[in-house]
């Protein structure tokens, strides 16, 4: 029986491959992580898809269990400032798009003449999320339907499964660092074996498959199946094997970063549920509001601004609450390797590829590449056809999400420094121009949007192109020959439902405070 499972690399990647997989096969499968005590994690990572909430249900783990322990909170949408103009701002948020006699409400929003707000109109959440509220009661309950109508019903789903069929009102934001804590402790009571020494060599067989891996203290650790889970460094699969890394950079062009952890009376300040993504001259600044501090960075392009550049205009945008914080200056690799499962190696994390966290999708992709290494996990036939699976579906994620990521570029107003007039001249993927065409006289859908599963539902591309700004949309030309009574109605219940929960929902904070 193929039962060892090696993994290299201790951070979020590496300890969720590991707690994962113990629930998923118990005794029967042999797990060893081993991670270097010299070479940090990449201390970044703190903001969710809301499908992660699957993987703590698939590790029998409640909310009560792991966010005290993680000073996690909700996270409600991602709010975009500045994109558009400065002054701007509207949500992506975690809420099913409504749909009226099978026209998405954004539609019949364009239709009767759209005000600066189709965020505020179409959605709820956006309301409550300004008012810093909490989408669960004091008691636990949930706000009620439409979000999540059938969710309980799908629990063991894999994401992939679960798209379209409901949305879940809200993702997460944790500390990286102690989900790694709390998972390591998960995993070694459940039987993993915890290492902590170097990888100092991969040894491969003739064929070149991976036979061991020669650690700095304790020898050589023998496996079946070999877990790249070392970062950007890719020391099994780009290193070791060679597999070639294909670059996003030519569409993609935020190479860098440098990130604060900033201590906050975070009571005082009170709690925006969202992560907030501001545009600046030459990228973004994060904002993610936790339990005890706030995570913000600026992620850029290196050929607009320096390291030095960026870190000042971040400390600026922080304030004095920053001033004795140190800076964490992180390159960033963009992009996938080519395949990211050759032979017995398979790569999660950051080694097998990344996307600038514009949509905090790192997690996500660990998550969906867990879910599928489990779906098609190997025996001693070592069948191509699951490696195949797995590549094809990792290879898709990723270049769905890039496209979606270029989208945001291409579609915001902005142009009021080269960076921002660069982004409406630059490379797009193959095939995103002919759907922009498409989307100004039909937005999104289902058949129009990059045809593979990659975590973003339409309405996700509806609030970009309505939100951005920068490029014109047309309503259905059907809508003028409809009813728009039933649309008013919606609007209307909308409007109705904000006023009650504003009134009934606790503040965010006091939420997780009554929590912790
Ligand atoms: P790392 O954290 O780099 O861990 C690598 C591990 O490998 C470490 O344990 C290290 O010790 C070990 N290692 C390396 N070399 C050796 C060796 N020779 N021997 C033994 N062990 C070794 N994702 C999100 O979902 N949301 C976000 O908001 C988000 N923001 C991000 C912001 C930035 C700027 C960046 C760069 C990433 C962000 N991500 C985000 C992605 C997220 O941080 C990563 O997906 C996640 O942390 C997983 O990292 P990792 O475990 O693959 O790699």
């Amino acid at each position: 029986m193929l039962n060892r499972l090696v993994i290299v690399g201790g951070g979020t990647a590496g300890w969720m491959t590991a707690s994962y997989f113990k629930a998923a096969f118990g005794d029967r499968i042999d797990i060893t992580l081993v991670e270097s005590g010299n070479v940090g994690t990449v201390g970044v990572g703190e903001a969710t898809f809301s499908d992660i909430r699957h993987f703590f249900e698939f590790l029998g783990l409640k909310e009560k269990d792991w966010m005290p322990a993680c000073n996690a909170t909700y996270k409600l949408a991602v709010r975009f400032e500045n994109w558009r103009e400065k002054g701007h701002s509207f949500y992506h948020p975690f809420e099913q798009m409504r749909s009226v006699n099978g026209f998405p409400l954004t539609d019949w929003w364009l239709h009767k003449g759209p005000t600066d707000q189709f965020d505020r109109d179409c959605f709820v959440m956006p309301s409550v999320i300004d008012a810093g509220l909490s989408p669960r009661h004091l008691d636990g309950t949930l706000i009620d339907q439409p979000f999540v109508e059938g969710a309980d019903e799908m629990q063991g789903l894999t994401m992939s499964e679960h798209q379209g069929k409901t949305q879940f009102p809200y993702a997460y934001q944790f500390e990286a660092a102690l989900l790694a804590k709390y998972l390591t402790t998960y995993a070694v009571e459940r039987g993993v074996t915890h290492i902590t020494d170097d990888v100092e060599k991969v040894n491969l067989d003739e064929r070149g498959w991976i036979s061991g891996v020669t650690t700095a203290q304790h020898g050589d650790i023998e496996g079946d199946l070999f877990v790249d889970c070392t970062g950007f460094r890719a020391l099994l699969l780009n290193k070791a094997l060679e597999v070639p890394f294909i670059s996003y950079s030519d569409t993609l062009p935020n190479d860098s970063a440098v990130a604060l952890q900033v201590p906050q009376d975070m009571k005082a300040r009170g709690i925006l549920p969202c992560t907030t993504a501001t545009a600046q001259d030459a990228g973004w600044i994060w904002t993610i509001p936790l339990m005890g501090r706030i995570g913000t960075g600026y992620v850029y392009a290196k050929d607009y601004l320096s390291p030095e550049e960026a870190e000042r205009t971040l400390r600026e945008f922080v304030g004095p609450a920053a001033a004795d914080v140190e800076a964490n200056h992180i390159r960033m690799r963009i992009g996938r390797s080519e395949n990211s499962w050759v032979n017995n190696c398979v790569a999660i994390g950051l080694s097998s590829g990344f996307v600038e966290p514009l949509e905090s999708t790192g997690i996500f992709f660990i998550h969906h590449a867990i879910e599928q290494l489990a779906k098609n996990f190997p025996d001693e036939s070592w069948s191509p056809v699951h490696r195949q699976l797995y590549n094809d579906s990792i290879a898709h994620v990723m270049d769905g999400v890039r496209e979606f990521l270029v989208l945001h570029y291409v579609a915001a107003k902005r142009n009021d420094t080269q960076y921002w007039r660069d982004a409406k001249t630059r490379r797009i993927p193959d095939g995103l121009a002919e759907r922009i065409e498409m989307w100004k006289t039909q937005l999104p859908d289902t058949e129009t949007v990059f045809p593979y599963y990659h975590g973003l539902p339409p309405y996700s591309y509806m609030c970009i192109l309505l939100g951005m700004g920068g490029i014109e949309l047309k309503p259905s030309p059907a809508l003028a020959l409809s009813d728009p009574g039933p649309a008013e109605r919606e609007f209307a219940a909308i409007r109705d439902k904000t006023r009650r929960l504003a009134e009934t929902l606790p503040r965010a904070y006091d939420y997780f405070a009554a929590q912790h």
